[in-house]
């Protein structure tokens, strides 16, 4: 089968390789669709911790069951799944807790290569993160299961009520994923801030009520402005830059809440006004990856009426095409785009 490796930073090569073959409790996925995102781009353009190089790489797919493992249960070849490229031990002090986002090796037994014909799925990823396709969703949309199960793991670190207002810093993807999911829970008072006009229309189009693209520092009047002098109930921070971790707070209401999604680059740290984090009782925290009851609401809010994942996907290219897909995903002409073997 073929399979892209990322040989070192900038370079990629298309491969062939022997087709995977499912052990007793894995099942083998004939990929349909795998879909570009901004950790990709940062793997390929400048490497990337988690992913030593050489590697295969893509973690966002959906596919067709091509094999399945004797013990596996509940799955049949030729079934159309949509799966996360991690799943928990089910066993270690996190997983106990309910905190299986932080299980001791969910990262380090992630499976990378959703850009290739076949990805395999070990039992950790079977038992509990992978789920039938609806027949009505298309393949490039099922394969958003594992981006939107990040964001709705840190929409879950906060309370959000159907009058919040919501600050978006960031107008990519994992921006425009928080707001299709707030408008899904009914919430109406959506900001975005970007700095790409473009990118910006594309939030108001799908749904935001306000777009600002003249930078952090104007938008604070903005933001004062658009509620009363108070500031935002909920700012959520999508773009893992340490200026701008230190710039949301500034956004919030006192006693709002303030998510920070993005990681930011190893050995940063920010700095907070004391004043503000204590007497106006921010709240202020940074979920990180997802849990199976994530993956569970990720997967019930695509299937519904209620979510535009298409509107994502912002074009289509076959596999030999991925360097493209990447840097038209770099180069911001579009939101994502399906890989498709
Ligand atoms: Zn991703
Ligand atoms: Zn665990």
């Amino acid at each position: 089968m073929q399979v892209y490796v990322l040989v070192r930073p900038g370079e990629l090569a298309l491969c062939e390789v022997p087709r995977p073959e499912a052990g007793p409790d894995d099942i083998v996925v004939r990929v349909r669709a795998g879909l570009t995102c901004g950790t990709d781009v940062k793997a390929f353009l400048r490497g990337h911790p988690k992913f030593a190089m050489p590697t295969s790489f893509g973690h966002e797919f959906s596919g067709e069951i091509a094999a399945v493992g004797v013990h596996v249960r509940g799955f049949r070849e030729g079934d159309a799944i949509m799966a996360t490229p991690t799943g928990p031990c089910g066993q270690c002090y996190y997983c106990h807790r309910d905190q299986e986002n932080l299980c001791e090796t969910i990262m380090e037994t992630m499976v990378l290569g959703a850009y290739a014909e076949y990805i395999k799925l070990p039992a950790r990823i079977v038992n509990v993160n992978v789920y039938h396709k609806p027949r009505t969703m298309s393949y490039p949309v099922a394969a958003l299961l594992e981006p939107l199960a990040c964001v709705l793991h840190g929409i879950e670190s906060v309370t959000v009520r159907p009058d919040d207002t919501v600050v978006l810093i960031g107008a990519g993807a994992i921006s425009l994923l928080h707001l299709l999911a707030l408008r899904a829970m009914g919430l109406e008072r959506i900001v975005v801030l970007g700095r790409r006009p473009h990118r910006a229309q594309h939030a108001l189009r799908l749904g935001a009520d306000r777009v600002f693209t003249d930078g952090l520092v104007a938008a604070r009047d903005q933001v004062g402005d658009y509620t009363q002098g108070r500031g935002a109930d909920i700012v959520i921070e999508c773009t893992g830059q340490v200026d701008v971790w230190e710039a949301a707070p500034h956004l919030a209401r006192r006693g709002g809440h303030v998510v920070l999604f993005g990681g930011c680059p190893p050995e940063t740290q920010v700095r907070i006004d004391t004043q503000r984090f204590h007497y106006d009782q921010l709240r202020i925290v940074s979920p990180f990856h997802f849990t199976p009851r994530a993956v569970r609401r990720a997967y019930e809010l695509l299937a519904s009426d209620a979510f535009a994942g298409e509107q994502l996907i912002s074009g289509v290219y076959a596999l030999p095409d991925l360097p493209r897909a990447l840097s038209e995903h770099q180069s911001g002409n579009g939101i994502k785009f399906a890989v498709v073997p």
